[in-house]
């Protein structure tokens, strides 16, 4: 609610805000003026269904008023301290989150978000090995700060080239659906399949020197690039091969972490153990921006009589943490990773449904509450419904009719993601699927 309600928000944030990931005169935001459950309306009091979690990151839900009292309390309490002091909510957090990360993360350094998670996550490797080079995934993301774009690997790092950081090596990741090495022999067994993008990982690192490489950099499961679960094996090998060659692994659990995926991390569903792990998005739900850096003590300990060269003002601040706690209570309370478990069941169901009756479905995958559908204009050829990195007419009707529908979910290229709060219900999907379900005919009507 605006403190002065004269003032015409639309309009001002139109003339005046300067937009991030758009072209400024191209942008049509929704004007947002409050958020409950699993929903949010805009002024005129249209309500829309998130299935988006808000930039997947509101797994707890919208206005829950146990987290909002902990950021009133904070605030009232101590509404700031530096990070170089210690204070009662950086204490219980750093309790907390050992109570739910894999075993043997013991320590924490507090970021605003996840890119700086991940551009201190491969400073702190770096620093550790004494290398330089660091590994990452083609289809992947991890931030837009300098360090974080480089290290993605989909298209959204071209922009900064040639200036993007050095050092940083993409390989490709294990991504069934349009495997590169298998486009001839597609019915390998899944063990087959895992050792060949093992194999294709250690070939790079043999190509690049092993002495070379600090550490290799995933998400743990592909967000926006198409919700891409790794194959049993994959992440057990990653961590052999980082074992190996004394390689720092680093898993980005920024979107897929908190509850996501139907475990707390969704390493825990392979119970593998990163060096470094990093975490933004839940680990708030988004009621105050912060992330995190958990490594192990030996990591750490590397920094015991050198000083770690990194830090902003406002890491650690005193209103996150408290929104963190708060937020993992709820999340305790009220079973919410066992809940994402069971009711993503649901939604794969859902999908798998779905994908029989609409021909424009190439592939569906999930995970918990993480979910795609993937669009192709030939089920057989598997050209994708809107061309590598650029929108389609179809893609662009798709996302116009969900929106008009009041249904806000992310699209990203060809497929559509499905993030929504882990709170939400089988009568809520059911609302949102039956929606998504009408949108489909506008892509089936442009299959070939
Ligand atoms: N890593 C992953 C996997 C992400 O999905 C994102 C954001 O979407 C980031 C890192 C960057 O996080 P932030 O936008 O909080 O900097």
């Amino acid at each position: 609610m605006s403190s002065n309600p004269s003032v015409d928000f639309l309009q001002a944030c139109l003339e005046h805000n300067f937009w991030t990931w758009s072209a400024q005169s191209k942008v049509n935001p929704i004007p947002v003026t409050k958020a409950k459950g699993v929903y949010f309306w805009d002024v005129d009091g249209k309500r829309y269904l998130d299935l988006n979690s808000m930039v997947m990151c509101v797994n707890i839900g919208h206005g829950d008023e146990r987290v909002v009292e902990a950021i009133v309390e904070q605030a009232r309490q101590l509404p700031f301290a530096g990070p170089q002091m210690a204070t009662q909510a950086r204490g219980e957090l750093c309790k907390k989150l050992t109570e739910i990360v894999p075993p043997g993360l013991s320590k924490f350094l507090f970021t605003l978000g996840g890119a700086d998670a991940n551009e201190n996550a491969i400073k702190l490797a770096r620093g550790y090995t004494g290398r330089f080079k660091i590994l990452t995934r083609y289809r992947s993301y991890h931030g837009a700060t300098y360090g974080a774009i480089s290290l993605t690997g989909d298209p959204r790092r071209v922009a900064w080239e040639p200036t993007t950081m050095p050092g940083v090596v993409h390989f490709l990741d294990p991504y069934r659906y349009r495997s590169t090495f298998h486009r001839l022999n597609p019915d390998i067994t899944e063990d087959e399949f895992c050792r060949d993008y093992l194999n294709h990982l250690e070939e790079i690192i043999q190509y690049e020197r092993p002495e070379t490489i600090a550490a290799i950099l995933i998400e743990t499961v592909t967000g926006t690039n198409g919700i891409i679960v790794p194959p049993d094996g994959y992440l057990q090998g990653v961590r052999e091969i980082c074992d190996r060659y004394g390689i720092v692994m680093i898993c980005d659990e920024v979107m897929s972490g908190f509850g996501r995926t139907g475990e707390w991390f969704a390493v825990d569903h392979w119970k593998v153990v990163p060096d470094i792990m990093t975490m933004a998005k839940g680990l708030t739900s988004a009621y105050a921006p912060l992330g995190a850096v958990a490594m192990k003590p030996e990591i750490a300990n590397a920094f015991n009589n050198k000083v770690y060269e990194g830090g902003l003002t406002f890491n650690g601040h005193p209103i996150s943490l408290a929104a963190a706690i708060a937020t993992i209570r709820v999340m305790q309370e009220d079973h919410l990773v066992e809940r994402a478990k069971q009711m993503g069941q649901v939604m794969a169901d859902m999908l798998a449904e779905l994908a029989q009756r609409h021909p424009s479905i190439g592939e569906v995958r999930s995970i918990g509450l993480f979910g795609a559908i993937e669009l192709v204009k030939n089920r057989k050829s598997k050209i994708p419904m809107a061309p590598f990195n650029q929108n389609s007419p179809e893609m662009i009707a798709l996302r116009k009719y969900l929106l008009d529908q009041g249904v806000f979910l992310y699209t990203h290229w060809h497929t559509v993601l499905l993030v929504p709060p882990l709170i939400i219900t089988e009568e809520q999907l059911a609302e949102g699927f039956e929606v998504i379900d009408r949108a489909l005919i506008i892509t089936d009507a442009a299959v070939e």
